[in-house]
């Protein structure tokens, strides 16, 4: 898909191109010393639109799950090492026996250290 940037880039190309056609024509017709205002006034859109087309835009925020998922991954790694100590990040409680897991994974899966239960936080 084309960005709003790409958008107004193809929009001066677009544009600046019949004004490249109309010098080209008052060349043949006139002579280049009058369509010589159209041509430069064309070729500079051009350039400008393809220059605009061409910067990228800014980066995009992460959004694959891969890298969200490191992100929880850090963000879990990081917190308990900064606080000195490793408790759960909120209440977790199995819901087979009650036990509250000593760590979560990032991945939110859990598996009961006293029932052996798998459950999703
Ligand atoms: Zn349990």
């Amino acid at each position: 898909m084309l960005t709003p940037r790409q958008g107004v880039g193809l929009v001066l190309i677009v544009v600046s191109l019949p004004m490249l056609l109309t010098g080209g024509v008052l060349t043949i017709f006139i002579g280049l010393e009058y369509s010589m205002t159209a041509l430069a006034i064309g070729l500079a859109l051009v350039i400008i639109g393809v220059v605009v087309m061409a910067i990228p835009g800014k980066p995009r925020p992460p959004s694959s799950p891969a890298i969200a998922a490191e992100l929880r991954l850090l963000s879990g790694v990081t917190m308990p090492a900064a606080a000195g100590v490793a408790p759960p990040p909120r209440k977790v409680e199995c819901p087979s026996c009650g036990a509250s897991p000593s760590q979560v994974p990032p991945s939110g899966v859990v598996t009961c250290e006293y029932c052996e239960q798998t459950y999703v936080v």
